[in-house]
């Protein structure tokens, strides 16, 4: 029994010791350099031009029809005459009607060019919420801190701040050694199909293969990471797939006052129901992994032990991430009915209940394993068939050891000195999806600051970008674009 016990002892001191030199072993991925000195920004005017831009409605309606022509054309008018600096200098490509595309030649044709992208499009207002808003989504409005409306975060923030970066450095005179494209799609929040895809087909076309491509995505967390005190950066190295599922259970249908013991409507709902109650394997891999080793140096002691020894500690985080929907969709294949539909008639039973399940697809995972999840769970009985065409398989993660990645990193050290950079997995899409083909460095990232509270304002109520926060914005494209074009 002693033997036994000095046995276990020695054991455990020697997995504190392990536990511990792990902690001690990790090394800051963190890089310094001299903050800029030469690029100052006027952030009230400069969101004064944002607000303009947010007051042109750019409404992307589901299944891309009825294009909000008039405000995409008056955002185009707008927008030449807010940047004549930028318009007298960069060539600009109309793309399928909509979408936008610039070219800032440079000096040095030779050396592979850079993509900045961002979409000029914008989701509607939920009918029944416009008085929640405390200015109206599309009035621009400015008080003395913040531009609100929508778009202000989702992503006009990106198109005015890029175009503003731009017609800063024209007005300080640089030009660029490689030639940079600014890619503006008008239909990313629905799949982004008729523009970016256009766009991305004509660069192809052209032969152009950038360098890296940056684009929305991440974003500046304040006060959310338990632990961490800086702000975090986390520059986004791969998306998540996208499928939408369609659920179809059918019964005899026919009078109500002789049902059987399951209708259309109680088959399909006991299939969602398994569907929830069955959720995909988590799994802390990849950009996810990743970010856990860029974060666990800068933590205090006791996170640090546990993200420097996720070998041990991996089921634990998996379990307190399923708690919380944000970390528990960068860990696995997230689930979400979002359509129910069966029945029009009180005392008529139906013929048919129809259900579509939105699965966010984790790297690792295919289009094809999630569809076979869903009919090894849902079982017979049930059509299961993919439906709408924003469906894509997660992107491949870029390089984080990649030169391209070490600029983004150290054009925020030189911008956002406090903050700690890290990569990430973006459980939302993007358009660079359209973009893979041309280039393995994609990153997605836009340096707007939020908290935790604010991330339902993005395609929600209140969407508002800070003043001083847009200025900082626009001064770190500025020298990304500086950093970037030699
Ligand atoms: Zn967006």
């Amino acid at each position: 029994m002693k033997k036994i016990l000095a046995v276990l002892g020695f054991l455990l001191v020697l997995l504190i010791v392990v536990l511990l030199l792990r902690m001690i072993l990790v090394k800051s991925y963190q890089v310094q350099a001299p903050p800029v000195t030469d690029l100052t920004i006027d952030a009230r005017a400069a969101a004064g031009r944002l607000a303009g831009a947010i007051r042109f409605p750019t409404v992307s309606h589901e299944g891309g029809a009825n294009v909000e022509a008039a405000a995409f054309q008056g955002l185009h008018r707008y927008l030449q005459q807010s940047f004549p600096r930028v318009h007298a200098t960069l060539t600009r490509e109309v793309v399928n009607g909509y979408s936008l595309l610039y070219t800032w030649k440079g000096r040095r044709p030779e050396l592979p060019p850079v993509l900045l992208m961002s979409h000029q499009d914008v989701v509607p207002v939920e009918p029944g919420t416009e008085k929640d808003w405390t200015h109206p989504a599309f009035s621009g409005f400015m008080d003395d801190s913040w531009v609100w409306g929508r778009g202000a975060l989702d992503d006009k923030v990106g198109v005015l701040g890029l175009l503003e970066a731009v017609e800063t450095l024209l007005g300080k005179g640089f030009q660029p050694d490689r030639t940079i494209y600014f890619a503006f799609g008008h239909d990313e929040e629905v799949g982004g199909k008729n523009g970016a895809a256009e766009i991305a087909k004509l660069l192809a076309q052209r032969g152009v293969k950038p360098d890296f491509i940056l684009d929305e995505g991440g974003l500046i967390a304040e006060d959310a990471i338990p632990g961490l005190k800086r702000p975090a950066a986390m520059v986004s190295t791969a998306e998540k797939g996208y499928l939408s599922v369609e659920l179809v259970a059918r019964s005899e249908g026919g009078h109500s006052s002789m049902p059987p013991t399951h209708s259309a409507i109680g088959t399909l709902a006991a299939a969602v129901e398994s569907l929830e109650n069955h959720q995909m394997p988590a799994r802390i891999e990849g950009a996810t992994r990743r970010s856990y080793q860029y974060l666990a140096p800068e933590m205090p002691f006791g996170p640090r032990v546990i993200l420097a020894n996720l070998w041990l500690f991996s089921p634990l985080l998996e379990r307190q991430a399923a708690a919380d929907p944000a970390a528990n969709a960068r860990i696995r294949t997230t689930t979400a009915p979002t359509i129910f539909q069966g029945g029009i008639k009180e005392n008529v039973l139906p013929h048919e209940a129809r259900a579509v399940v939105n699965f966010r697809i984790l790297p690792g995972d295919t289009i094809q394993s999630v569809l076979r999840h869903v009919r090894d769970t849902v079982g017979t009985g049930i059509r299961v068939s993919p439906i709408g065409d924003a469906n894509s398989e997660p992107s491949p993660e870029s390089d984080v050891r990649a030169p391209e990645f070490a600029l983004i990193q150290r054009t925020l050290a030189q911008t956002f000195p406090n903050a700690v950079v890290s990569p990430n997995l973006l459980s939302g899409g993007t358009d660079t999806k359209r973009y893979l083909s041309l280039s393995p460095n994609v990153y997605r990232f836009v340096p707007m600051r939020l908290k935790p509270a604010d991330l339902k304002r993005i395609h929600g109520t209140n969407e508002r970008v800070g003043i001083a926060n847009y200025g900082e914005i626009v001064r770190f494209y500025a020298q990304l674009i500086r950093n970037g074009a030699v």
